[in-house]
């Protein structure tokens, strides 16, 4: 490569509003109030790094001192004197200060002492304020008196990362703009175009993920795509990105999930030794399992959440994940997520992150192996296994099952597995049971819902071929209702316990 390489970040930088890269917004708005030379005397523009603020502040600067018309224009020619110095960074008229390194007051006023004074060769004096939150506040101070009654011949445009740092009285003489986050899309025919003006190889592939890697920025994606062509001598292939950005293939991180919810520790630990093994960046896989965990739950059936062909996977990973979400419960894949969250500032704290992440595999097939809450709760109230969800007995429709009720549980269970779904959730939540004996049911009705009694017999007389008798009682004698009674019961269970530590907000709100 030769000495001169120029980086293509600062080789392809747009020129015009035309070539503003995933702007279309800004670049309507600002070209339509230049065209009607609506000019305001300060702008700000905020968005992540490398998406083209202070590409947009020089054009904007161009815009206004072009010298191909007489008054701004839209579309700066590029060549006369003032585009190519402006461009350049070194035009007289246009200003560009660094706030970081500009932060004290001396500064500013020094700065704004000179705004008063008209412009040499341009129309405007541009002054560029980059990363304006780093400004102190009486810096901030200094400019807002500037801002509150500019010269005529001035225009500030502010530029920030962090628009929540500027304050409210400068933002609101400042008309804003928020540059987003460009595309995959966009990004992915950008750096293919050129790839093709300098003639190197880029495969589709390597492009997908070097654009989903940037993340929304330009600059950040270009300066991988210079890495990558230092490192491959111009033939950037999938394998050479994901080399680069030690990163396991999607393919290992879906087969990955895919063993860790089948529940067996040894192998999924076995898989993290290869992968890790393979020069993968362990926090970079932990960020790849949270994203298989978003578009596993994303396409979870229970969900139905529509588009999903927009997600990183091919098709046939995603048919794979769309087996494994058959498998597990969206309670399941919101739990696993929720550790992951948890171990993201634990794997950058740790000095060691291979013993950090196994510890965190650990932690995830116990989850992914442990029943729910709500799950222990179904068992215990059909006072079987916790462990094992146990299949439900066949009802034989022909020939309907006599069924024993003796005591206040049996009602509630029978309710349940008839699915007597508002009978039941009445009867748990505001019956106090006093007796029940030789088909006579005692009990206090905390709400007083008279048809209760009504359609609660009813229900037993078919169900058990008896002719029960229902007595209400005037005054409650203070016995539990079964919600009641099953809350203390799960409360004091060490399972539920150790449930409950893991989420430190949870608080049983409901048995179902
Ligand atoms: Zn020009």
């Amino acid at each position: 490569m030769d000495s001169n390489y120029t980086v293509l970040a600062r080789k392809y930088r747009s020129q015009d509003f035309k070539s503003l890269i995933g702007q279309d917004v800004l670049v309507k708005t600002l070209t339509t109030a230049i065209n009607t030379g609506r000019i305001a005397h300060a702008y700000i523009f905020t968005g992540i790094r490398g998406t083209g603020k202070t590409s947009t502040a020089r054009i904007l600067a161009k815009a206004l001192n072009c010298l191909s018309t007489d008054g701004p224009t839209a579309s700066p020619c590029g060549e006369c004197e003032n585009c190519r110095a402006i461009a350049a960074g070194q035009h007289i008229d246009v200003l560009e200060i660094d706030a970081a390194s500009h932060t004290g007051v001396d500064n500013m006023r020094d700065i704004l002492d000179a705004s008063q004074y008209r412009p040499t060769n341009g129309r405007y004096k541009v002054y560029i304020i980059d990363e304006v939150h780093m400004l102190s506040t009486s810096a901030f101070n200094a400019l807002l008196k500037t801002l509150e009654e500019p010269p005529a011949h001035v225009i500030f445009i502010l530029a920030t990362t962090e628009i929540r740092k500027v304050p409210v009285t400068i933002l609101s003489r400042c008309q804003r703009f928020d540059l987003v986050r460009v595309p995959v899309e966009t990004l992915k025919q950008h750096f293919a175009w050129i790839a093709e003006q300098e003639k190197i190889e880029l495969s589709d592939a390597a492009n997908e993920l070097l654009a989903r890697a940037a993340d929304g920025s330009v600059r950040d994606g270009l300066s991988l795509l210079d890495q990558a062509i230092a490192q491959t001598g111009g033939h950037v292939d999938e394998q050479a990105v994901l080399d680069m950005l030690k990163r396991a293939d999607r393919g290992v991180v879906v087969n990955f999930m895919e063993t860790l919810l089948s529940g067996n520790t040894a192998a999924a630990l076995a898989k993290a030794d290869e992968i890790y093994t393979n020069g993968a960046d362990l926090a970079m896989l932990l960020n790849d399992m949270m994203e298989w965990t978003h578009w596993a739950t994303r396409m979870h059936p229970a969900i139905h959440a529509g588009e999903v062909n927009n997600s990183p996977y091919t098709a046939d990973q995603r048919e794979q994940i769309k087996k494994i979400d058959s498998n597990v419960t969206l309670n399941t894949l919101s739990r696993i997520w929720q550790v992951m969250v948890a171990a993201v500032p634990e794997m950058q704290a740790s000095g060691n992150q291979k013993q950090c992440f196994d510890m965190l595999i650990v932690r995830l097939m116990h989850i992914a192996d442990m029943p729910s809450v709500t799950e222990i709760l179904k068992n215990q109230s059909a006072n079987k296994s916790i462990l094992k969800p146990v299949p439900q007995p066949l009802q034989h429709s022909t020939e309907p099952v006599k069924i024993k009720i003796e005591n206040a549980n049996d009602l509630a269970n029978a309710l349940q597995e008839s699915k007597e779904i508002l009978l039941y959730s009445y009867y748990t939540s505001n019956i106090e049971v006093v007796e029940i004996k030789e088909h006579e049911i005692k009990y206090f009705d905390r709400r007083g819902d008279a048809d209760f009694a009504h359609k609660l017999a009813s229900w037993l007389n078919d169900k058990t071929g008896a002719t029960w008798t229902l007595k209400r009682l005037e005054e409650s004698q203070h016995t539990h209702t079964i919600t009641e009674q099953k809350k203390e019961e799960i409360e004091a269970d060490p399972m539920v316990a150790s449930a409950m530590d893991l989420f430190a907000d949870a608080e049983i709100v409901g048995i179902k």
